[in-house]
């Protein structure tokens, strides 16, 4: 690409829309542009890496043997309906009606579709195992689209799906799925470490994520460097350390204005973790306590795996129901509510809680006395320093970006969708089915938050959009100009993804640019080494600057990217 003729150009101000880096940079590139929010176009140079991102996923898919298909994008709802997840996946659909009122929706994901395909195809045991994948556009009207395309509501993804006939073979066909996602993130530059998660509304049973370390990621990942325990937060466990047991009349005691756990464990002379945290939440199914130690946090994603959907009680519900306002509130002596709490509350006495009544708590409070819980359930969040559930190693906590999630689905939809096959003894049983999904653009962003520094990107070579700039200082400079022009036209012969920087600027203007689009290869073509018949060569990733006779330039380029 000959910069001259191009006309998207780069932006100078840090775009005040953008809060994370990777948002910035390909805003500032122009790699993408905004339309609405979660609705971007992608221009030339980003799909460019889009494309190269597409073309390594297709040949590590194709080399395990997984069918490329092209599904539509658009379903109808009756598919949905039998899947149940016309109703479950709610307002994150984007649904749509045809001129004959048909309701359709725009998929955000293609279980049902493929399995509807698997359901007409796949008739024995002997068809399997199959793989099939596809790449293709999906639809999500996400709650909070933000952060550029990692979280966006159109956006592409390789989804693969495994059919086979016994849980051996679906064991099988998810390692080969998770081999060559391994390949792929090596090969796209990213570091990923695979993590436990949960399957949401997915169903089924065990699945995984790719996680890449960032601190612009929406998701929390815990692991342990002893053994390598690593999961999502959203699942993750610690060891349980019970507080001692302690205090055990019930007294009610004056806290004038001590709302927080701080202040009440300050005001008390009491350690936070002998505190019990109660919030209330307000789910499908009506109110419900939600109890953790004081010094713990809830998560949301573990309470929504034993709630469902809910949002925590506004003030208002809160004294409505208790009498009382934040601060001050504990299922003690409340009737008729569900009451559920982590496991670290199990068995122990001599705590502080709420006394229902403002500027009031209880001490002595023993849990198996004093409360009927329904339900210990794991509900806090793990925090850095608590023990390895599997080692007691002290746990780190990080913040990360999901770019894929794998899952063994088991039967769920192949039963929902009536995609049966006779086994050896010719009795008809349901398919059992992987699902596996890698997104497009989240590879994208993520390889500008890893290689995006200082103000400059180096794109890992797989995926760059050009891997060699030439920059020829002063085009107005008739040697530069030509031998800039010879070795563009070489190197395109040869294959090679060249961007000439030809164009009538000055030497700041083309580096700052050059820095924004990130090529891992720079020949920089100025009077000064030209006079002493030399070009500069910069090999970017390999932190390398030399000076090279204009005759060996080439020779020494195409060694650099190793051919
Ligand atoms: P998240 O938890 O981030 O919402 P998810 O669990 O909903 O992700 P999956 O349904 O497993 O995601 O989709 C597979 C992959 O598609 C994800 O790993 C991610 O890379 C990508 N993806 C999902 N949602 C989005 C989105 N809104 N924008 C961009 N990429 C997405
Ligand atoms: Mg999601």
């Amino acid at each position: 690409m000959r910069l001259s003729k191009y006309s998207v150009s780069t932006r100078k101000e840090l775009p005040k829309e953008a809060e994370i880096p990777s948002h910035q940079v390909m805003l500032r590139a122009g790699l993408i542009r905004q339309h609405a929010a979660g609705v971007y176009s992608i221009l030339p140079m980003g799909w460019k890496i889009l494309r190269n991102i597409m073309k390594l996923v297709r040949e590590e898919m194709d080399a395990i043997g997984c069918y490329e298909f092209f599904l539509p994008a658009i379903s109808p709802r009756e598919l949905w309906v039998k899947s149940g997840r016309w109703e479950t996946f709610g307002n994150d659909m984007f649904r749509l009606k045809d001129r004959k009122g048909r309701e359709m929706c725009l998929a955000p994901t293609h279980e049902e579709v493929f399995t509807e395909i698997a359901a007409n195809n796949i008739h024995s045991y002997r068809g399997m195992p199959q793989m099939w994948y596809q790449i293709q556009t999906k639809f999500r009207d996400e709650v909070r689209p933000r952060s550029g395309v990692l979280r966006v509501r159109q956006f592409l993804m390789k989804d693969a799906y495994s059919f086979d006939a016994d849980p051996k073979g679906l064991d099988e066909s998810y390692r080969l799925q998770r081999e060559a996602y391994l390949k792929i993130f090596k090969r796209t530059g990213l570091e990923v470490k695979v993590v436990k998660a949960s399957s949401g509304s997915m169903g089924g049973r065990d699945c995984e994520e790719f996680m890449v370390l960032s601190d612009s990621g929406d998701d929390e990942i815990v692991n342990c460097s002893s053994c390598g325990y690593a999961a999502n937060q959203e699942v993750a466990e610690s060891r349980v350390e019970k507080v001692s047991k302690g205090q055990s009349d019930l007294k009610k005691v004056h806290t004038p204005e001590k709302r927080t756990i701080d202040e009440v464990s300050q005001f008390l002379g009491v350690e936070a973790s002998k505190l019990i945290k109660s919030l209330i939440y307000v789910c499908n199914e009506g109110n419900v306590f939600v109890l953790v130690r004081g010094d713990h946090q809830v998560d949301e994603g573990k309470l929504a795996a034993v709630i469902g959907e809910c949002r925590p009680a506004e003030p208002s519900e809160v004294k409505e129901l208790t009498g009382a306002g934040i601060g001050y509130v504990s299922p003690i002596g409340i009737d008729n509510i569900t009451i559920i709490a982590d496991p670290c509350l199990e068995g122990t006495s001599g705590l502080v809680a709420g006394a229902n009544e403002d500027n009031y708590h209880f001490t002595g409070v023993d849990i198996n006395r004093d409360l009927k819980i329904d339900r210990f359930t794991l509900l806090r969040a793990v925090q850095p320093g608590q023990q390895c559930i599997q080692c007691g190693k002290l746990l780190k906590v990080s913040r990360a970006i999901e770019v894929g999630h794998i899952f063994k689905l088991g039967t769920r939809y192949s039963e929902a969708l009536g995609a049966n096959f006779l086994d050896e003894n010719g009795s008809s049983k349901p398919i059992i089915m992987g699902s596996y999904g890698i997104g497009i653009e989240r590879i994208m962003a993520c390889a500008v938050e890893t290689y995006f520094n200082d103000s400059s990107m180096v794109w890992p070579r797989e995926i760059t959009p050009f891997l060699v700039e030439i920059l020829p200082l002063n085009m107005t400079h008739k040697q530069s100009a030509d031998i800039a022009s010879n070795l563009y036209n070489t190197l395109n012969q040869e294959g090679i993804s060249v961007l000439l920087d030809d164009r009538d600027d000055r030497a700041g203007v083309k580096f700052k640019d050059a820095d924004l689009f990130g090529s891992p290869i720079y020949v920089v073509i100025g009077e000064r080494n030209l006079k002493e018949g030399c070009v500069e060569l910069r090999v970017r990733d390999r932190d390398s600057i030399e000076k090279v006779e204009v005759d060996s330039i080439e020779s020494r380029v195409l060694e650099a990217i190793g051919k």
